[in-house]
């Protein structure tokens, strides 16, 4: 019976629709729902939600709205669509394969329908370009280029079928054109990485032609993941470029993590980007990735963060920024441990600080309810650590939401309560501790920082 009037609603939105409705729906149904909403937005701003209905059904009605990329998050994914005023787009998906099992009908269907099946030939191909990144560059960029072509290809043939507005003909070219690029700024890392003599290969100039048509100021795409991917790769590309003709790189770093490639990256955001929002965006991409995962000198970070101002002193996440800076320096060797909440098994607020004050030999480790494999791996390897440092206490905590049980899932698995908690706000904590990556370990002895970036798999 409910599915019947299911099926009465879609042909009635399907049936119901003419050119001159200025109403979009976005509705659909999920199979075993992770969260007990559907979020949409626009860019970074939330346009509306709904809640899922006993059958796990929603629909969201919107008045009016401008042609283009939507987002909508059933957390913890998430996905694209593409939205016209009049559309009547219906999804149906399975959050145990959630981007393989999105399927769309309705009126906007075919356009969203045609990105999807880009995505997942993306993802599908990735292990043959693997195999390609050996080849010689143009011989690398032919296949790249044939693969593109298939798919321009495709959309060409829809096209003749079904209508597609200009716009969102532009936006799925783009779509093809951005995911397929990043190959080739990826192209000169990995290829020169695979080859075995360490001779470095010229790139010829032609191999870089697709960058003429490349757009700095496209707003429709600025939130779109497979363009600022390509971005900030593209950036990568081209301050190794600076690097290599104006700088000596001593050999024994990874040329990332030098503060000379940081700021080359700032300077060609500056000369090349225009609009606001991708420039901001690109900006603060630099600064989270130099200060989380370089843990250079503060000396350095002071040269960094002031070039940082002088380019983009309006930049909307400066006091993200800010915080991250000043952070970094709080966790710095000897250093005590800074003062942030986290919540003990009973529900209680203690902070690092007091927890901290208690023990001698105290190792911080963190783990997520969404990465079971690493939840494991961790805990089997701080097992091991107790019993070859049984003086060192060893303290969890976990960064997961609300949505994950950290205590059932520690329960599951044998774990003791006793020294485990759960970040109080993940955010902050993540930004206080600078956590970039979950192998990271805190090493304090009384209550002293003395490595707040250990790798746990390296403690010995
Ligand atoms: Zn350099």
């Amino acid at each position: 019976m409910y599915k019947y009037s299911f099926c009465l609603v879609i042909l009635c939105l399907i049936g119901c629709n003419s050119s001159d409705n200025k109403t979009t729906i976005f509705a659909g149904e999920i199979v075993n729902p992770t969260s007990e909403t559907v979020i949409l937005y626009k860019d970074d701003i939330v346009v509306d939600s709904a809640q899922l209905d006993m059958h796990n059904r929603f629909s969201i009605t919107l008045n009016n709205i401008d042609e283009g990329l939507y987002n909508f998050r059933h957390a913890p994914q998430y996905q694209y669509i593409y939205l016209s005023k009049g559309d009547s787009l219906m999804v149906r998906l399975n959050t145990m394969s959630f981007d393989e099992s999105l399927v769309f009908s309705g009126h906007g269907e075919e356009i969203n329908n045609f990105l999807i099946e880009v995505f997942l030939n993306n993802e599908e191909e990735e292990p043959l370009i693997e195999s390609y990144y050996k080849l010689d560059p143009l011989a690398f960029s032919q296949k790249i280029d044939s693969l593109r072509k298939r798919k321009t290809n495709l959309l060409s043939e829809l096209k003749v079928d079904v209508e597609i507005s200009e716009k969102a003909t532009a936006f799925a070219n783009a779509s093809i054109n951005y995911s397929s690029y990043i190959n080739k700024e990826k192209y000169p890392f990995v290829h020169n990485k695979r080859k075995k003599e360490g001779t470095i290969t010229e790139i010829p100039e032609e191999f870089y032609t697709f960058r003429k048509g490349l757009d700095f100021d496209n707003k429709e795409l600025t939130y779109f993941t497979p363009y600022y991917d390509y971005m900030k790769r593209h950036f990568d590309n081209l301050a190794y470029n600076d690097c290599a003709t104006a700088c000596v790189n001593e050999g024994d770093r990874y040329i990332k993590d030098h503060l000379h490639f940081n700021l080359h990256k700032l300077k060609l955001i500056d000369s090349l980007v225009n609009g606001k929002k991708l420039r901001d965006n690109l900006f603060r991409n630099v600064a989270m990735s130099y200060f989380l995962k370089v843990h250079d000198n503060n000396d350095n970070n002071k040269v960094f963060l002031e070039s940082f101002h002088e380019l983009s002193s309006n930049n909307k996440h400066i006091a993200e920024i800010h915080d991250l800076y000043e952070g970094v320096i709080k966790m710095q060797p000897s250093h005590t441990i800074p003062e942030i909440d986290v919540i003990d098994s009973l529900g209680n607020k203690v902070s690092l600080k007091d927890i901290s004050n208690t023990k001698k030999d105290i190792v911080f480790y963190f783990w997520t309810g969404k990465n079971s494999r690493h939840f494991k791996n961790i805990h089997r390897r701080v097992a091991k650590l107790k019993m070859l440092k049984p003086n060192t206490t060893f303290i969890g905590i976990s960064l997961s939401t609300l949505e994950y049980d950290w205590k059932k899932i520690l329960k599951a698995s044998d774990i003791s309560l006793e020294n485990q908690y759960q970040a109080d706000d993940i955010k902050l904590l993540r930004n206080t501790l600078i956590i970039d990556g979950l192998n990271k370990a805190i090493v304090v002895n009384d209550g002293l920082i003395v490595d707040a970036y250990k790798n746990i798999y390296r403690i010995n």
